[in-house]
Order: structure tokens, then sequence, then C-alpha cells
């Protein structure tokens, strides 16, 4: 007989392919009282939903075939067939689904808001795959839940393909993420006024099919204290440790103390890998928190180009709350609200305990951080003056607005005879830009005598130079979804040409390596003018 998630041949068709016959979260507590908006929703876990189906013609806008076939064991021609964009479109439920809406709360912009939930979302099931993992396969854009609010259910194209291409993306960068699978658009018009100035137009709206371990968030078990429901609370993060932390023991007095340790040093190892990349999420709020460490709901969110630490990549971000230097300490913020929700399952002297973990999250942050920009510039370990290394050089890349994500990679890209200050670097824009600087020469000089200690202690010198340039090859992207890629394949998609989005998730797969046909689209050179002035807008 063979056992779940055995079958090794790849799906053609959706009628070989089917959910796990128990979806573990049915041993949570589930509303069935479906379908209704409401905004006290109590002691539940999730509430029982059918997708609202896409009305209209629809179009398969474009799929990962990464996720297809290494986590969902699909041939990738199962994209060509009707039904599968049927599928995403919520119109055809594969066997086996339990379509739920998760119920959870949050802060956002510091702020506790109450109860929010998948306002738009839908867990449809869980499916075991070959390798025996078990995946969430949700819905973002069915339509209306019990936690819709006032709100339409539905997505919009265009933040719709900027979370598939993101997410696929910041996967192959090395970044913990959840993942997409594929993207439907249709007809169906939508309303929304994009910069919230009172005018608003129509757009169409969009599925996407997103892949998750679990979308448990920090938000999940916040609701559950805040409300005092205690025993779905307890219930709920023994159900996380049990399915997500197998390290941990249910046994374990101190279970609860592990888990928010495991979540906040994960949650903060995410973080670094972000700010190496100038990923800035965008809206930070404990609601968008994955308790798996991963980056989750991407929305306003910007890899900048012209290096600012202030970078705000949510035009409705006023105060800069969630700007790219400023994620670190939000973040630790954030767990302080897991802290928060965790609390009344601990006993006093764990308490203590949960506190002193929480008081040494700064430094473990910075040193994460520091580790990861070390590594950027080629350097193993830490020795002294390295932090003011590469102080100064992303100082420089401030006052000089030199491009974050092209200097790095072009510092990785230098010969040993390049590093010497008189030397042009006409074909490195991004690196002749942070060259204007004036302290420029002066940091070489110290940077290629950091790099030669490190090479003295490595057994030769030509050698530690090849290894040099491929770790920092190896960490230093060509390529990330800048604003201005996906804004030009967002044009073409909203007119149905979908070759952009495709060609530009193509390239991506990709990221560390230089393709002539990307480089030819200009991809790595410097962004045309128009694309530093683009707003992101949240409105989605
Ligand atoms: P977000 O800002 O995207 O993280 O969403 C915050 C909350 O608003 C979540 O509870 C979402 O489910 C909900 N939400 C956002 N947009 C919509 C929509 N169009 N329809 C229903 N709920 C929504
Ligand atoms: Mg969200």
């Amino acid at each position: 007989m063979k056992m779940e998630g055995e079958s090794t041949a790849l799906k053609k068709n959706l009628i070989e392919w089917r959910f796990s016959q128990y979806p573990k979260y049915i041993l949570l507590p589930i509303d069935e009282n479906h379908d209704q908006i409401r905004s006290n929703i109590k002691n539940v876990v999730f509430s029982e939903v059918t997708p609202r189906p896409l009305e209209r013609n629809i179009r398969l806008v474009c799929v990962s075939e990464d996720a297809l076939v290494n986590i969902l064991d699909m041939d990738p021609e199962i994209a060509n067939r009707e039904e599968f964009a049927e599928f995403i479109a919520g119109r055809k439920l594969p066997y086996g689904a339990l379509p739920v809406a998760h119920r959870y709360g949050g802060h956002q912009y510091g702020l506790w808001v109450g109860q929010l939930g998948d306002g738009r979302a839908l867990i449809l099931g869980e499916y075991v795959n070959k390798l025996g993992e078990r995946w969430q396969i949700q819905l973002k854009g069915s339509g209306q839940t019990p936690y819709s609010r006032v709100h339409d259910g539905r997505a919009v194209l265009r933040s719709t393909l900027r979370e598939m291409i993101a997410s696929e993306a910041c996967h192959f960068l090395g970044v913990p993420t959840t993942r997409s699978a594929g993207l439907v658009v249709s007809d169906e018009a939508i309303v929304r006024d994009v910069y919230f100035t009172g005018n608003p137009r129509r757009e169409r709206a969009a599925v996407l099919l997103r892949l998750s371990p679990c979308w448990f968030r920090f938000g999940s078990l916040e609701i559950l204290a805040r409300n005092g429901e205690l025993a779905v609370l307890r219930q709920l993060a023994d159900f996380i440790i049990k399915e997500h932390f197998p390290d941990i023991l249910l046994t374990d007095e101190n279970r609860f103390i592990r888990l928010f340790s495991e979540v906040a040093h994960r949650t903060l190892d995410l973080v670094a890998k972000w700010q190496g990349l100038g990923f800035t999420h965008g809206l930070l709020n404990t609601d968008n928190m994955s308790i798996l460490g991963l980056t989750l709901d991407y929305g306003p969110f910007g890899f900048v180009d012209s290096y600012d630490g202030g970078f705000v990549a949510n035009c409705s971000d006023g105060e800069g709350r969630y700007s790219l230097s400023k994620q670190p300490d939000v973040v630790v913020w954030n767990i302080g609200q897991l802290a928060n929700a965790l609390k009344p399952l601990l006993t006093s002297s764990q308490q203590v305990h949960m506190s002193h973990i929480l008081k040494s999250l700064d430094t473990y942050s910075k040193n994460k951080i520091l580790e990861t920009f070390l590594m950027k510039v080629g350097l193993k370990e830490e020795r002294w003056g390295d932090e003011q290394l590469i102080e100064k050089l992303l100082d420089m890349m401030q006052k000089t607005g030199a491009d974050f994500s092209s200097s790095f990679r072009q510092l990785a890209e230098l010969e040993p005879s390049e590093m010497v200050s008189e030397v042009k670097l006409a074909d490195k824009w991004s690196l002749k830009r942070l060259s204007s600087h004036a302290s420029w020469g002066c940091w070489l000089d110290q940077y290629r005598e950091r790099l030669e200690k490190e090479a003295v202690d490595a057994s030769s010198v030509g050698l530690f130079e090849d290894e040099r340039r491929r770790r920092m090859l190896s960490v230093n992207p060509v390529y990330v979804p800048r604003n201005w890629l996906m804004h030009e394949a967002i044009v073409d998609a909203e007119k149905d040409d979908f070759q952009k989005v495709r060609f530009l998730l193509n390239v991506l797969r990709r990221p560390f390596d230089v393709q002539p046909e990307a480089e030819a689209r200009g991809f790595s050179s410097q962004p045309p003018q128009w694309a530093y002035a683009l707003k992101i807008s949240c409105s989605s």
C-alpha cells in the first residue's frame, strides 16, 4: 500500500493530484459558521469558508516551475491545462480540499488593532509531497471571508504579481520565504484608490497560489492571549511546536520558552538576510510576522536602489516606522509582542527567563547583521576595525547615492589591479559613483590591507583572491527584483502581455549568475531615472 507522498511521478493533471486526506489543522478549533463577516469571532483558529471564484475571463499569468516541480510534484505541463487556471481562480477544488480562513490579530504601526484574520486568503488544504514535506496551499484574492471587515476579499494584479516575483526571487536569493506557485488574472473589475487621494480606479482581480508549511503569524497567538482564550492559546502553541519545531519536546515544561527563543532567533536571522540585500518589507505589523521566520505578506516592499538607510518602501508609512535601517529594531519590538502573547503560558520564573532572552536580542541582531556584511565584503571572521570598515562603506554609499546591490556586486568583481583609487572604474557604474566620495581612496587602501591580512593567514595569496571572489559573488546578487523591473512587467501584464513577467521570473531563478539576455535588457545597469520616482502603495 502506498503511503501519502510516496508516488514519485510528476502529476500531469489535477485529477491525479490530491490534498492530504487529513490536514493537520482539523485538530484545531474551526468555526463552521461560515461566510458572514463578523468582527468578534471567539475561541477558534480557523473559519470554514468556500472560495468565491473569479468571474469572467481568466488567464494564467505565470507559474513558478520550481514550486510546481519541487514542492507540488506537478509536471509544468499541467499549467497548460485550463483546469489549472480554474483551480487557482477558485473554480475547481482538488480532491480533499477543506478551505479555511485563519483568525489572527495584530499590532499595526505599533498599535493593537484587534481581530484581522484572512480577509481574502484561504488555506485550501495540505499537500504532502514526495519528499514527505507537508505544505499548506493557499489562495490569495479568493473572495470575502468572515475576516474581510469592510473589504472586498479580492487582490489586484499589480500587487499579486509583485508578491509572485519577489517571493520566488527571495527563495533563490537564499531568503527564507513563503512561496508562490502561480497567478491568474480575470476581467472582473475591482476598485482601488491606489494612493488614497480620492481617485479610485478600476483594476482587475487576480488570485495568487501561495505555499507555506504554515501561515501562522505572531498575531495568531496575540489575539488568543489578548482575548483571554488561554486554552486555545495553549492548544495552538503546542500544535505549532508539534508540527513545526520537532526539536522541542511537548513534555518539556520549558517548551514555550524554547519556542519563543527559536522563533525570535530565526526571525532575526531573517532580518539580517533582508538587511544584507537591502530588502525593505514595508509593512512589519505583527500580523505580517511569520511564526516560522519566513518573509510573509509581500505588499509595499522594495529592494533599495541608491542606498539610503532611511529608505521607506511604503508610501503610506509617513513616519518611516518601517524604513530599511529601522527593521532590526522594529522586529525586536514585534518579538516583544510575541513574548507578551506567550506570557500567560509561563510561570513567573519562566517569564524572567523570557525577559533575559528579549534583552539579548539587540546584540544578537547587531552581530548577525555585521556577520552578513562581512560576508558581503569577503571577510570570514570579524577583526578589530571591521565594523567601522562596513559603516564607512555604507556611509559613502549613502552620501554618494551609490546603488546598494550593484556596489557590492561590483566590489566582488574587482580585480586586485583595480583596487587602487586612481583606477577609473568606467565599466562599474555604481562603484564609479561611490568613488566620487573624498574618502574612497582611503577606504579602498584599508579594505585592501584588511584583505591582505586575511590572505596572509591563507596558504596562498592567489588562492585566497580566487576564494574571496567566489565567496563574494555567491552572496552579492547581480539581479534583485527592483521596483522598476517589476513595474515594466506589470504595465505589460495589465495589457495581457505576460512575456516580461515570465522573463523576469526566469532570470531571478539564478540571481547570482550574469545572464546575457538580462544584461541586454539592462537588468544590472543603472536604473532609468523614472525608477527613482516610483511610489509603492500598500493598496492592494
Ligand atoms: P495586509 O495589510 O495586506 O497585511 O492586510 C491586513 C489585513 O487586511 C488582513 O487581515 C487582510 O486579510 C485584510 N485585507 C487587506 N485587503 C483586503 C481585501 N481586499 N479584502 C479583504 N481583506 C483585506
Ligand atoms: Mg497581511
